[in-house]
């Protein structure tokens, strides 16, 4: 991994390191438009021709429904999975924001209440390995929202099967269809609704080049649905000092490398550590990895950056703003309190970051690309709208209802004035 000695950088240097690879999203656009066009007039029939085309596989149908399908899970599967999710329900459930009820002045009460977004279409990636965890961490807070209709797409298997694994979890959460295709044929079909895919109203989930693009597209569309999040390639920092074993940093940043080529691994670490030994570590670790060819690739892409200090560190890490921040450092619980951008933070050296991708309770779905400056992760508020309310009594007309004239008065808005006025003088009249 390249090396770099945070002091002896320039301000654009230190700005070239920030920015991620760049992104060119225009001819993927180019490809992903007539994939839409083509699923919005012509529904199931160009799904299926476009699992045929990418996918190389014939369906038979394009849904299944998970409520009658046959899973066979082995037991060990099942119970990792059914402790992941308890753990996830626990976390998102305490989410809940109750009513809020106001009475601003006298008379005059202000509400806020919660309601689930209806219909959620939740995508899986699952191009080069099933993802059950994308599955649960999508799936648990659609259904401790109250999301009336559940839809979840993932590309089927070599012989046109949904993983055994999100089947499973697809009936925990009480999914109604399951999609057996992926790409950007799978959520203009969430998005625009087929003959056999109920329409959604928002559209969660990470994915390729191509979901991202058809996600992009279509929430500026006429289809009329919302996504999660702008997403990009995973990422990971993570801040070290000369205290973290060398073990522990290899490990962590193969973690996030083996994701895919894509992927962005950072190490920032106090300029006293051993670097030579986190190398070797990393080399060793790396050979010994199944997904090596995707991880050697990742780790090109990836940096080091040696600082004075811990707090220097978390500069850094601030203004690069990462999606999985690990801080393995001897003040490791002090040093949180210095995060501002990051998608989600994982503390001291016996919290790493596979135990929150899978089951510690926490969303695994994140803003990546620098997005953890003004998103959050999706949490059981991604599935609920808030809804404002209000009720005012003849009290509190009478004492804000001059207020709210003078302000129409000031916008030449008279309609506006009049409903108030109107009122005011009938409650007059009444009173004499
Ligand atoms: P995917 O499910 O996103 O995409 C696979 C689909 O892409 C296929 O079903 C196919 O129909 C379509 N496709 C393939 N080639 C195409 C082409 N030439 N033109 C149009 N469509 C085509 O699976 P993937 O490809 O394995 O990608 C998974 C992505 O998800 C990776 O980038 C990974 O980093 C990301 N991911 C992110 C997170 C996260 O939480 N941030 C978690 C897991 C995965």
């Amino acid at each position: 991994m390249k090396t770099f000695n945070y002091n002896s950088l320039s301000p654009e240097r230190i700005e070239a390191l920030i920015k991620r690879p760049k992104m060119d999203f225009a001819s993927v656009f180019g490809r992903v438009q007539p994939i839409l066009d083509a699923v919005e007039e012509r529904g199931d029939e160009a799904i299926r021709t476009y699992t045929k085309k990418f996918d190389g596989i014939d369906l038979d149908s394009v849904t299944i429904d998970p409520s009658v399908a046959d899973v066979s899970l082995d037991a060990e599967a099942k119970e990792a999975i059914d402790r992941a999710m308890s753990n996830i329900f626990r976390f998102h459930r305490e989410q809940g924001t109750s009513r809020i009820d106001v009475e601003t002045m006298d008379g005059v009460v202000c509400s806020r209440v919660a309601r689930p977004i209806e219909r959620v279409g939740l995508y899986i990636p699952g191009g080069t390995a099933p993802l059950p965890s994308t599955a649960m961490m999508l799936g648990v807070p659609a259904m401790i929202a109250g999301c009336k209709t559940i839809v979840i797409a993932t590309p089927p298997d070599q012989n046109g099967n949904i993983p055994a694994s999100i089947l499973y979890v697809a009936k925990k959460v009480g999914a109604q269809t399951v999609v057996k295709a992926g790409g950007a044929q799978a959520i203009a079909g969430m998005a625009f609704g087929t003959e056999t895919i109920p329409k959604v109203d928002k559209i969660f989930g990470p994915g390729n080049q191509y979901v991202t693009a058809a996600k992009m597209l279509l929430q500026n569309s006429e289809a009329m649905v919302a996504i999660d999040m702008p997403a990009g390639p995973s990422e990971v920092l993570v801040v070290a000092d000369a205290s973290t074993d060398p073990e522990f940093i290899a490990a962590d940043l193969l973690s996030q490398a083996e994701h895919g080529s894509d992927s962005q691994a950072v190490l920032v670490i106090t300029d006293d550590a051993d670097l030579e030994a986190i190398h070797n570590a990393t080399v060793k670790q790396l050979n010994a990895l199944p997904r090596k060819g995707y991880a050697a690739d990742a780790l090109e892409k990836s940096f080091i950056l040696t600082v004075e200090n811990t707090i220097q560190a978390m500069e850094f890490s601030n203004r690069y703003a990462p999606e999985h921040l690990i801080i393995s450092t001897e003040d490791a619980e002090e040093l949180s309190e210095e995060v501002v951008n990051a998608g989600s933070v994982f503390i001291g050296r016996w919290t790493p970051e596979s135990m929150g991708d899978y089951a510690s309770g926490t969303n695994h779905t994140l803003p990546t690309y620098g997005y953890a400056r003004m998103y959050s992760g999706v949490s059981l508020h991604s599935y609920q709208k808030f809804i404002t309310m209000q009720k005012i009594s003849e009290d509190g007309l009478r004492s804000l209802g001059p207020v709210v004239e003078t302000l129409a008065e000031i916008e030449g808005l008279q309609g506006h004035k009049n409903a108030v006025s109107i009122r005011l003088n009938k409650l007059s009249k009444a009173m004499r």
